[in-house]
């Protein structure tokens, strides 16, 4: 099975990055969403991306351009009937990704590979819902996807050995590294990764330490490059709690229990860096701490 055409299916932080590598290893690439400026800004961080890139020596100016060149972009769902690989990276709701599959799927080629960045849905289930449960799996890149080195591959109960290989052979491409994960809730990166976060916000939660301890405790005491509730204000605390809902509600163990005071940040809606404050504030020129 050949993969030229890739397509790509939300052009938000993870879409942009998709986009982005895809194109950079020679792939052609048509990103859709459901807002022109979505797209707009996504052509203008991919731009500038790849510009970082070039002044850091990564990439010669050459390829930037023709990377560029490889990129199309469309309102036009539709339009991806003719790639031979679908990435889906809209928004983290079932519903959104079930029509979109929906909407698509009459105007697929038959040897189309259909795959979800999805953090936290299954992929069995999605797979279920198309016409395609072989040729279906997730493709989870990390964030942010230019710079993270891993893919999660994860097949879903019913994925076929050839649609599996091809999107290894993707991930090579790309010169990034696969880790191959089976259909249960977070995989493997967000298995382990949450309930560490998780705890952290309970150590904070029952005044064990406060933010700056916490953080510097796993930093240098367990050597970790972010501590982890700087990795939380960088991910989204919305995003880590819809994770948490997930591992507590597919794994049924009240190991998974979100903390309350994770909860209480995201009802204030005080969601990370995205918003200015989270565990710490960013509004000045240095984050301070908010506990
Ligand atoms: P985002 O909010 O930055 O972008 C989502 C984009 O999808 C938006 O531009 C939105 O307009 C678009 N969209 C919504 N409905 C659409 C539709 N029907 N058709 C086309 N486009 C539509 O979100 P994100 O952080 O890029 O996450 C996207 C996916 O990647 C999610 O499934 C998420 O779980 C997954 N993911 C996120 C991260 C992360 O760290 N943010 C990491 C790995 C995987």
């Amino acid at each position: 099975m050949t993969i030229e055409k890739i397509g790509v299916i939300g052009a938000g932080q993870m879409g942009n990055g998709i986009a982005h590598v895809m194109a950079l290893a020679g792939y052609e690439v048509l990103l859709t969403d459901i807002n022109q400026q979505a797209l707009d800004q996504a052509l203008e961080t991919i731009r500038r991306n790849l510009a970082r890139q070039v002044g850091r020596g990564l990439v010669p100016e050459a390829d930037m351009e023709d990377a560029l060149g490889r990129i199309g972009s469309t309102l036009k769902l539709t339009d991806l009937g003719a790639t031979d690989l679908v990435i889906e990276a809209a928004t983290e709701r079932e519903s959104v990704k079930q029509a979109i599959f929906e909407d698509l799927q009459p105007h697929l080629r038959p040897h189309t590979i259909l795959t979800s960045n999805t953090s936290s849905i299954s992929i069995t289930r999605l797979a279920s819902r198309t016409d395609r449960p072989e040729r279906f799996m997730g493709f989870h890149f990390m964030n942010p996807v230019p710079v993270m080195q891993l893919v999660e591959l994860i097949r879903g109960i019913a994925t076929d050995e050839e649609t599996y290989r091809a999107c290894l052979g993707v991930v090579e491409r790309l010169g990034k590294t696969a880790a191959s994960a089976e259909d249960f809730p977070g995989f493997i990166v967000n298995r382990i990764l949450m309930p560490m976060i998780n705890e952290a916000v309970y150590t904070l939660y029952e005044g064990v330490g406060n933010v700056k301890s916490i953080d510097q405790s796993m930093k240098l005491g367990a050597n970790h490059p972010m501590g982890p509730l700087e990795l939380a204000d960088f991910i989204g605390l919305d995003t880590c709690l819809a994770i948490m809902n997930v591992l507590h509600d597919g794994l049924a163990d009240t190991k998974y229990r979100p903390c309350p005071l994770l909860t209480k940040y995201v009802e204030a809606g005080w969601l990370g860096r995205k918003t200015g404050r989270g565990f710490y504030d960013y509004r000045g020129d240095e984050p301070v701490p908010t506990r």
